[in-house]
């Protein structure tokens, strides 16, 4: 008999077996049904893995891909920012001055569009350091990480120029760590936490997967691509493996109109299907593995589950956004996210404190030029604190 998934975009993850227990003789905790956005500390040997984005294209219930790893240390590492992850981070009571980690896969749009948004919402929010984006180096230096960082700052610098001064300066940065992708190689080593980036086929030269080691628990995310024997190599033994798994190209056909030779391409030979996931995970036996970057609607989990199914037991979950994992020594744990739907952002006064708090510096502020200014309709207050910001050097 087959094994029925619940229909997604309910408190249910797309899983059969919620709890895969690594341990039997540990005593095991018992975690809440569904995991209230911010309310959990973890524990130092655990690490919290939330899916921010799953698909592709990104709709109002389903972003692009993105993830995050907190860990018990403290640290969070976000591994890509397609379009609408940053709107899932905002919903998470993850201070944006803890998202300074970024870990990019590849350059499609559909993984990088919300980078810029990190950037900006973070100078606003009380980041007062540099984002550190880690990325691969491509065939040409125009399709590196550095290229792309630089970029960024070119599309935002209309924004910076009004924004610089009153913000803090320090929210302004991002430092790109550039790597090449020819070999596995490791490229972050710190705190515990140890981050190997391996190539993976996906188009063209410079598309990468991460595995990341932290306290003997671990994960990969092996962003997109087909399978790959190297995948399976540097996947051995993890605890949580995210491998894309597309929907079948009948599906493109039936819904979206698709000719059946456009889906298969796509489908097949640029992404991976659920059939062939399947060889990844039998090969790499993870404690849990997770399809992530399909059309997540009604109906559609269960044939994905289904192609899966054809060469791979193990423990599965289809991700769908806001789907939670916590890992510890002794079990894996899936569950839904339970979050308010317009919350505040998190601050941290704690953090600030210890940075000197925020300094806006009007004396390099950017303003209008005087005969547009001139068209402003003031009121006493406004005009009065206007004059102050003059005599404090804004020009
Ligand atoms: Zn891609
Ligand atoms: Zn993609």
């Amino acid at each position: 008999m087959s094994e029925l998934l619940p229909e997604p975009y309910g408190i249910e993850p797309l899983t059969t077996q919620r709890v895969v227990v690594k341990d039997s003789q540990a005593k095991l905790k018992d975690y809440p049904h569904l995991y209230t956005a911010g309310s959990e500390p973890l524990a130092v040997e655990e690490i919290r893995i939330t899916a921010l984005g799953t698909g592709y294209p990104a709709r109002r219930g389903q972003g692009c891909a993105g993830f995050m790893a907190e860990l018990g240390n403290g640290d969070v590492f976000i591994f890509d920012t397609g379009a609408g992850t940053n709107l899932s981070f905002n919903h998470m009571k993850v201070p944006y001055h803890k998202a300074t980690k970024f870990f990019m896969t590849h350059y499609h749009i559909d993984h990088i569009a919300d980078l810029i948004v990190y950037y900006d919402f973070g100078q606003s929010n009380g980041r007062l350091e540099p984002m550190n984006v880690y990325g691969p180096a491509g065939e040409k230096p125009e399709l590196g990480i550095e290229a792309l960082v630089e970029n960024i700052y070119r599309l935002a610098a209309w924004h910076d120029r009004t924004k610089f001064g009153n913000l803090d300066k320090r929210g302004f940065e991002m430092k790109a760590h550039q790597f090449e992708p020819d070999q596995a190689r490791e490229v972050y080593n710190e705190n515990g936490v140890k981050i190997t980036a391996f190539p993976v086929p996906h188009g063209i030269y410079g598309a990468v997967g991460y595995r990341l080691d932290y306290g003997g628990l671990s994960m990969v995310f092996a962003g997109d691509c087909e399978p790959s024997t190297i995948t399976v190599e540097n996947s051995q033994n993890v605890d949580v493996l995210i491998h894309e798994v597309f929907n079948p190209p009948q599906m493109y056909v039936d819904k979206l109109g698709w000719t059946e030779i456009q889906a298969k391409i796509v489908a097949w030979t640029k992404h991976t299907a659920p059939e062939a996931a399947a060889k990844v995970f039998s090969r790499t036996n993870p404690g849990v593995a997770m399809g992530f970057h399909s059309m997540i609607a009604p109906g559609t989990p269960q044939p994905i589950l289904d192609g899966i199914r054809s060469g791979y037991d193990g423990p599965v979950v289809i991700a769908q956004d806001f789907t939670v994992i916590n890992v510890t020594r002794e079990q894996i744990v899936t569950r839904m996210v339970e979050f308010e739907p317009a919350p505040f952002l998190a601050s941290d006064p704690e953090y600030m404190a210890s940075k000197g708090g925020a300094e806006p510096d009007p004396s390099v502020m950017h303003g209008l030029p005087e005969w547009l200014e001139k068209t402003t309709i003031g009121i006493p207050m406004i005009d009065d604190f206007k004059k102050e910001l003059a005599e404090r050097g804004m020009r």
